[in-house]
């Protein structure tokens, strides 16, 4: 049986759950190397990740990372890093990693293979959601994630999915098409 009920959030990180402001005010240590997994963690702002815990509790919602993080870290180190920052929501996917479409259409290709979820938004700070922008929440790099996001990702949370987040037809770029 298809569990049903399903609620997602395609989450980008950088200009999301940190920004320009939190990283110019706390930089991570440098006695850390760059990448290692305490280096990841101080690269979260703990205020955004409540922030982001509030859009889970609501909506009942999980994780699925669109953030360019999902290259360095496989989906345990992700949970790892942000329960670090506070985190208490749920993981529970990427992305594909190998694909260079941009980010709102790898959004519907998962969708597209997980017809258990009736509902998602995607958090980023980059714009290139086509086909799905009814359904984005953008935030800033210079503040990242605040509380007026949180309230419109919730909004869209509780909304049913477009038959055309799914649907096949609008897979290839226009650009790409040649008549
Ligand atoms: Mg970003």
């Amino acid at each position: 049986m298809v569990a049903s009920g399903v609620r997602v959030v395609f989450l980008d990180i950088d200009g999301v759950l940190n920004s320009e402001r939190y990283l110019d005010d706390y930089p991570p240590d440098e006695d850390y190397a760059v990448r290692s997994i305490e280096w990841w963690r101080q690269m979260l702002d703990p205020d955004a990740v409540a922030r982001l815990n509030r859009i889970l509790d609501a909506a009942d919602a999980s994780v699925v990372v669109a953030s360019t993080w999902r290259y360095s870290l496989d989906l345990k180190q992700l949970q790892f890093v942000l329960e670090g920052a506070g985190f208490t929501g749920q993981v529970i996917d990427s992305t594909d990693k190998n694909s260079r479409v941009p980010r709102g259409q790898l959004a519907k290709q998962w969708l597209r293979n997980h017809p258990e979820v009736d509902g998602f938004v995607i958090v980023d700070d980059q714009a290139d959601q086509e086909p799905l922008l009814d359904r984005f929440v953008q935030t800033s790099w210079e503040t990242g994630l605040q509380d007026e996001h949180v309230t419109r990702a919730c909004e869209l949370l509780a909304l049913p999915i477009p038959q055309t987040s799914r649907a096949q037809s609008l897979d290839a770029p226009a650009a790409t098409r040649v008549d």
